[in-house]
């Protein structure tokens, strides 16, 4: 999980996370023993009780890339490109929506200590909410916050008609039970999708989970949009987590793929890999996968954020993926980079489950 973590620390300049408390006096208590929270916000007054943050979708880019074709340039699968053209998409729907009923979909983030990566990601999922003008609510509880104070946070936004969708970031600390905490969550707002009944439907034949897990969401996006087919392809998925790995597969096998999965047990990973005409790699192994690996034609989609040594850099490091982009790329069709491919479209995949909600909450077409 520590490359995982390092995913989220994708930005040079990570910024504290601005911190919103919520209304209700369940969460006003939570925020009391919030050490991170300023003084003067610890009892705002009356005139001062919105603690959402919202914003009209202004600073989105022009409406042509909205409509611009996207076409694969230089074998590259620009996940920046798409996930703006969706970002673009999104906005207008909220704005449709709001126009037509007065609802504004809103996002609620459960976010415990003080871990630097998270709170950038946090504040990362905060930003792009407010260029596509949903609401975000923000819960930020110290590192020995109790369970119980994490799950009265859920419960408040399980029941507050303004949340549309609730995620608790991970990792959490340690003392906390992360199953129980994740059960929580109403399936209805559950827009991770890590709740195991949208998990289970997930799974089922005829069965439609409320929501699709953001990052396999996204790898499957990325391939829609850019006309790949992937009906009666071979399909390796290598890695096998909740959050990646079983779920990619599990979406591969309903757009009716056939579905090897790669673990840290397979023998000869190698002999799968080379067969797939698609292969997506969530693994964190940096660049695991070699350009040998892959079946000439192959479309690759790279999961896996690793960071490695980097002395030019002024972090000291720069991220990869678990392909070897380099060497791939001579030999696949199309690829995604590292950063820039499915990074953005998880949190695209995120704006898009929280507009799902709210319209399905409030029966909008
Ligand atoms: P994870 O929970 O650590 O799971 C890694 C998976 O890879 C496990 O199933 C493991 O197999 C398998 N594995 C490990 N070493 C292997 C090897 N040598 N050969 C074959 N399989 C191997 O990681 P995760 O959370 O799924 O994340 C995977 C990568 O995706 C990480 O780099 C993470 O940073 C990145 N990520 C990116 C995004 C994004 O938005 N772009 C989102 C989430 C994660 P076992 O099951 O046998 O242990």
């Amino acid at each position: 999980m520590a490359a995982a973590s390092m995913v989220f620390t994708d930005c040079s300049s990570p910024a504290a996370a601005r911190l919103i408390q919520r209304t209700t006096p369940l969460l006003l208590r939570t925020a009391q023993n919030a050490v991170v929270f300023p003084r003067r916000l610890l009892n705002p007054p009356r005139s001062l009780s919105i603690h959402s943050s919202s914003s009209s979708p202004s600073q989105l880019s022009s409406a042509s890339i909205v409509n611009e074709k996207l076409e694969i340039v230089n074998k590259r699968l620009d996940g920046k490109k798409v996930a703006e053209k969706i970002r673009g998409e999104i906005a207008e729907e909220v704005l449709r929506m709001k126009d037509a009923i007065g609802v504004v979909p809103g996002l609620a983030v459960i976010l415990v200590g003080d871990r630097e990566e998270s709170a950038t990601y946090v504040s990362k999922k905060k930003e792009a909410c407010e260029v596509v003008g949903i609401t975000s609510f923000e819960v930020h509880l110290p590192e020995n916050a109790t369970e119980q104070q994490v799950l009265e946070a859920i419960s408040g936004f399980n029941e507050d008609p303004a949340v549309h969708g609730i995620l608790v970031q991970l990792p959490l600390p340690r003392h906390m039970d992360e199953q129980n905490i994740l059960n929580a969550v109403s399936i209805e707002k559950d827009v991770d999708g890590f709740h195991p009944l949208n998990i289970g439907c997930l799974a089922m034949r005829g069965r439609e989970p409320f929501f699709v897990p953001c990052t396999p969401k996204g790898c499957i996006e990325l391939l829609h949009r850019y006309d790949i087919p992937i009906k009666g392809k071979r399909a390796v998925v290598i890695g096998r987590s909740n959050i990646v790995g079983m779920p990619v597969a599990l979406l591969l096998q309903r757009e009716d793929a056939t579905v090897s999965i790669v673990h840290s047990r397979t023998k000869n990973p190698e002999e799968l890999i080379k067969q797939a005409d698609i292969v997506i790699a969530a693994v964190g192994q940096a660049n695991m996968v070699k350009g040998s690996w892959v079946k000439p034609g192959a479309v690759v989609i790279d999961v896996g954020i690793n960071p490695i040594e980097d002395k030019t850099k002024r972090s000291g490091f720069r991220l990869v993926g678990d392909v070897c982009y380099k060497e791939a790329k001579e030999i696949a069709s199309a690829i995604t980079p590292v950063p820039g491919g499915v990074g953005p479209m998880t949190i695209a995949m995120l704006l898009t489950n929280t507009l799902i909600s709210a319209k399905r909450i409030h029966n909008f077409q």
